[in-house]
């Protein structure tokens, strides 16, 4: 295996900084993906090289506080990149209300439409500091459930997928509404690229 695949790297937007104005700024967009993604991903990647370094030196580590400085930061590479992937321009197919399977199984779970948004709603706004609002998929019951991550802990069982995710922490809005993160939360249903949602609830139930 090449040396490049062992450690990761920051997947660039699939859009250009501006598209998702006027929902998220350039400047908000670029400094939240360039530096705060990128250094989730460049802290994974030095404990990745402690470790490497630490074994073929045969020193100790501190292992509990690199499995959680790992257990953080690869959190967040992971959240990041679901993030920029569920988003969209509307020219791009952002916004609107979801069909197909994810339309039909939100509506068999919540009743309607407007009951699921105004639920994953009410999760994201009153996260506590700073966290995430996550549509995810339990493979038993086969049955959606909105969960609310704190910081980056993604404490998924393992039969859970995570399908959608929206961040609030403040460094996610704070240049574009200050301290309003409900205005934040709201602009974001004029964001969702449903057919990628749909595509990834699909990938689950084959
Ligand atoms: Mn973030």
């Amino acid at each position: 295996m090449e040396e490049k695949m062992k450690f990761y790297s920051l997947p660039p937007l699939p859009y250009s900084y501006d598209a998702l104005e006027p929902y998220i700024s350039e400047e908000q967009l670029g400094l939240h993906h360039d530096k705060h993604h990128q250094s989730y991903v460049t802290k994974a990647n030095t404990v990745l090289e402690i470790l490497d370094k630490a074994r073929k030196e045969g020193a100790e580590l501190n292992l509990s506080a690199l499995a959680k400085e790992f257990s953080f930061n690869i959190g967040g590479h992971v959240l990041h990149s679901l993030f920029w992937s569920n988003l969209a321009s509307a020219n791009q197919g952002g916004g609107g209300e979801p069909s197909g399977t994810l339309g039909d199984l939100l509506k068999d779970e919540f009743g309607s439409f407007e009951r699921f948004k105004n639920e994953f709603t009410k999760v994201a706004v009153s996260a506590e500091g700073s966290g995430w609002a996550a549509l995810s998929f339990c493979r038993l019951t086969r049955r959606p459930i909105i969960m609310q991550i704190e910081k980056h802990n993604v404490n998924v069982f393992p039969d859970f997928r995570i399908i959608m995710v929206l961040d609030v922490w403040e460094h996610a809005y704070y240049l574009d509404y200050k301290n309003e993160r409900a205005k934040f939360v709201e602009a974001f249903w004029s964001l969702v690229n449903w057919g990628e949602v749909n595509k990834r609830i699909e990938e689950l139930l084959k």
